[in-house]
């Protein structure tokens, strides 16, 4: 399926871009992106993704609207509260692109559901929910499905990359081989600035867009974000030797 007159008026601005090719424009029609968790970053990165011509997009939270959600999470208002999150994006989004591919569902990601991350060319993980992140992690592993896991809490911003290639084992339990149930801090607990969660948004759409059309090398990169220092450092991730998700 190609843009549509309409979606090239829609683009027009950035289209005209140099990095944006014919080529880089048909790709970037054909790429099918997850995003689990439509949060604080979750509501930007869809938003954005939205935004730069990604067409099908597919978003999965199974949580009620809150009051507490509306510092961050732009893509609802006060109308919105008691309605799923899911439902209310999809809406929304298809408001900034009616002609775009959008599969909404109203549930979280789980060890049952896995399969439905199943033929992404990315996964997006914005859970903030530890144990969730390792279940998709090992899934995208086994299936050698790119993987990108988000993060903010406070202040801070993780971001990281895994593009999980045959033969080359490197995934987010090398990284932080915490057990599944490890009591990490949360944005629930500890508390989270708005500005932080929207530019967690922001990166990881460009992180995601830099990977999908060859923009910049982000295999193995974890980026962190210190938002009130404006501080942004690049670091590349190597395989741990004791992860036990070495021998897929
Ligand atoms: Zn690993």
């Amino acid at each position: 399926m190609n843009y549509s007159d309409l979606e090239y008026e829609i683009f027009a601005r950035q289209f005209i871009l140099k990095e944006y090719s014919e080529e880089a424009i048909t790709k970037l029609k054909d790429q099918k992106i997850s995003i689990i968790g439509l949060g604080g970053i979750g509501c930007p990165l869809s938003q954005y993704l939205i935004s730069s011509g990604i067409k099908n997009l597919t978003i999965f939270d199974g949580d009620k609207i809150e009051k507490n959600n509306l510092n961050r999470q732009m893509l609802y208002s006060i109308d919105d509260i008691g309605k799923n999150k899911a439902h209310i994006s999809k809406n929304k989004l298809l408001k900034t692109n009616p002609n775009s591919n959008i599969e909404a569902y109203a549930k979280n990601i789980n060890e049952n559901n896995l399969n439905l991350l199943y033929g992404s060319s990315v996964v997006i993980d914005t859970t903030d929910s530890w144990h969730t992140s390792k279940i998709i992690n090992k899934y995208c592993v086994i299936n050698s499905i790119k993987y990108m896991f988000s993060s903010a809490v406070g202040n801070h911003i993780q971001v990281c990359f895994f593009p999980n290639k045959t033969g080359e084992h490197i995934c987010l339990n090398c990284l932080f081989p915490n057990k599944d149930d490890v009591d990490l801090p949360r944005c629930e607990t500890v508390g989270i600035s708005a500005i932080a969660a929207g530019i967690a948004g922001l990166v990881t759409a460009q992180k995601t867009i830099n990977l999908l059309l060859n923009f910049n090398n982000e295999n193995n990169i974890l980026t962190l974000i210190n938002v009130m220092m404006a501080e942004i450092n690049r670091i590349k991730v190597k395989n741990n030797k004791d992860c036990l998700l070495n021998k897929y």
